[in-house]
């Protein structure tokens, strides 16, 4: 079955219209240039994301630090690896850049908080 997806290398966003059954030439249509031709290849063969969420942190200025992953993983794994990092809890401080947790399940990824958050009370901002 012909799937039809849009190509998110650069602004131009070629409609691409791949054909998982295929291999080699004519397999993706509609890539203008060969970075879509790869882009369209890993989304049949290893669609792979990243993502954000939060983790909490106790006594800190914020209840909560956001982070995001270093490298996109395989879609499959997407579940597995919130799960870890959502099982995290740290004590402020925490640094911005400070990874979290490395190379999750194996994959090569690290989940590092975004921004930091100070050791402290809670304000009113800060909730
Ligand atoms: S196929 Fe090439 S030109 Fe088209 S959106 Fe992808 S990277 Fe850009």
């Amino acid at each position: 079955m012909l799937r039809e997806f849009t190509c998110l290398v650069c602004p131009r966003g070629c409609v691409l219209e791949a054909d998982p059954e295929k291999s080699g030439d004519g397999r993706v249509k509609g890539a203008a240039c060969p970075k879509g031709l790869l882009y369209a290849t890993q989304e049949l063969d290893d669609p792979r994301r990243t993502f954000s969420t939060s983790v909490r942190v106790l006594a800190g200025e914020s209840p909560l630090v956001p982070v995001r992953l270093t490298k996109p993983i395989p879609r499959a794994a997407i579940g597995e690896a919130l799960a870890l990092i959502h099982a995290i809890t740290l004590t402020a401080p925490v640094q911005a850049g400070q990874v979290l947790l490395s190379d999750i399940l194996g994959l090569g990824s690290e989940a590092i908080a975004v921004r930091s958050v100070e050791a402290g009370e809670r304000t009113a901002e800060s909730l």
